[in-house]
């Protein structure tokens, strides 16, 4: 690193001449190239694939994962397929009451295209059912498959992302909240809002957190394994680098919520590969209809006890359309994450016109610069809103940062390149809002660190950095910089990826 720096030191201005002229050109020449396919769907679709993306920020680890690769797991590991439901379960299995081992059915073609038409939304339109009650309940169908195979999934979803010039990701996961649920459900503290020090110090809980630090572990070493990436001929996905969301089940009773919210706080506060804590589950059930402000300050209260987790907060919020809810329940559920529970990250944000108050709102997400994980299929699926419907043009002209999510790639059949395209279509984007979509997904991660960006709309560097040549090996005051910061890293890496990119164009 030290050789790197000193060689680069009389050598960077070189570079630095050749990129003054160079860079502008190549730019243009990249988005003049994007303009002109933009019309051209399999193009755009080829451009798109290759460009780099920053990072996602939303998708969920479990339905992340394709329907096939849960036939095939479960098929291996000896699981049943009920048959009424389409729904994975354990063994033992029992044929005669249509609940047969997967590996009996798992080449019959008829039953494992209803399987696949079951754990995702392919085909849902088709059927009489609406896409956001089918979306959720491919979760519990493929649920069963899951356990064992988190490294598995890690290695599916990371190869699939660098496939798509995509090298970092946050995935969204309840791991350890079963045993959570069971510590709420089973000990009286947590029925009681004023008794946090008694949560804190509950020895279950504890032991849940030590739990899902050592399955993490099982997990990403699994991940290695399976992607061969400690040896010499690695899998591609091993490049990416992978951290966790953790996430809160809220369709549940208080006593469970609390205590799941704990170890959340907990995995984010002491396991650097927990960056942030999450509530997800449909935003329209009954308990959370009734308990969301409880949740906000359930959120509010704990963040006082966890000063680093606190400020690693993303939630699911306004997910929600007229119709699907009543009015009253469309007024505040993104101001309440925003100002009650000290959200920095809005998941979907789809329902913000409803929002009383919204403008005043739109105009603090801005100014605090909170990021919204735009989900543009998934709204499309489970909320009918898509097009001139959805505020992603709203939050574009408030100046409220935006990145791109699949939310997720496996239940929803698509990529994350589909969701660029997407996006481009029905925006109209330029190349420079690729760019700033693209660097808000690493520059808004819960990566340690400082940004790389003092403006990513922009494009302005930090003072350190702002002469230095991406690709090329950084001076000594940007190689210091970056030394300090894995977020910074990550960005001036996706810079590198940024000036290659475009060099072929
Ligand atoms: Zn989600």
């Amino acid at each position: 690193m030290k050789r790197c720096r000193m060689f680069t030191h009389f050598f960077v201005p070189l570079v630095l001449v050749f990129a003054a002229a160079a860079a502008p050109a190549r730019a243009e020449s990249a988005a003049g190239y994007f303009e002109r396919v933009k019309d051209q769907p399999l193009l755009l679709r080829e451009f798109l694939y290759r460009f780099p993306k920053g990072g996602e920020l939303h998708t969920h680890l479990d339905g992340a994962a394709y329907a096939e690769n849960y036939i095939n797991w479960a098929a291996s590991d000896g699981k049943c397929i009920d048959l009424s439901t389409y729904t994975i379960s354990p063994p033992p299995c029992d044929t005669e009451a249509q609940r047969p081992p997967m590996a009996d059915i798992q080449f019959n073609a008829k039953v494992v295209n209803r399987i696949i038409d079951a754990l995702s939304v392919r085909n849902y339109a088709r059927r009489p059912l609406s896409g956001h009650s089918q979306a959720f309940a491919t979760f519990g169908r493929f649920a069963n498959a899951v356990p064992g195979r988190e490294g598995y999934i890690l290695a599916e979803v990371t190869e699939r992302a660098a496939r798509q010039n995509n090298h970092y990701l946050e995935l969204i996961y309840v791991t350890g909240m079963p045993a959570a649920i069971a510590v709420g459900a089973s000990e009286d503290a947590f029925k009681q809002t004023d008794a946090v020090a008694r949560w804190l110090e509950n020895p279950d809980l504890q032991q849940a957190f030590a739990d899902a630090v050592a399955t993490t572990d099982v997990m990403e070493q699994q991940w290695r394994d399976v992607a061969r990436c400690d040896t010499p001929d690695p899998a591609t996905g091993c490049e990416v680098t992978v951290r966790h969301i953790s996430a809160v089940i809220r369709t549940l009773p208080r006593e469970m919520v609390a205590a799941q919210t704990v170890l959340a706080f907990m995995l984010v506060e002491h396991d650097p590969r927990y960056v942030g804590v999450n509530f997800v589950a449909p935003e329209d059930h009954p308990i959370v209809l009734r308990d969301y402000a409880w949740q906000m300050q359930l959120i509010a209260q704990l963040a006082q006890h966890f000063p680093h987790a606190a400020r690693h907060i993303t939630l699911h919020a306004g997910e929600l359309a007229p119709g699907l809810v009543p009015p009253e329940a469309l007024l505040g559920n993104i101001g309440k994450a925003v100002n009650i529970a000290g959200a920095r990250r809005i998941g979907h944000g789809t329902s913000i016109v409803h929002e009383q108050g919204h403008h005043k709102l739109l105009q603090k997400m801005a100014d605090q610069q909170i990021l919204v994980e735009i989900n543009l299929s998934s709204n499309d699926i489970i909320l009918g809103v898509a097009g001139d419907e959805h505020p992603f043009d709203l939050y574009r002209q408030y100046g409220v940062p935006l990145a791109l999510s699949t939310d997720d790639e496996g239940v929803f059949r698509i990529d994350l390149t589909h969701e660029y395209q997407r996006a481009v279509v029905d925006y109209d984007l330029g190349y420079a809002d690729l760019l700033w979509l693209s660097r808000n997904a690493l520059a808004y991660s819960y990566l340690p660190g400082e940004n790389l960006f003092t403006d990513v709309t922009e494009g302005r560097r930090v003072k350190a950095c702002r002469k230095d040549q991406p690709g090329a090996a950084p001076s000594d005051n940007c190689g210091a910089f970056l030394d300090n910061s894995e977020k910074a890293r990550l960005q001036w890496q996706l810079e590198a990826r940024l000036q290659a990119f475009e060099a072929r164009y």
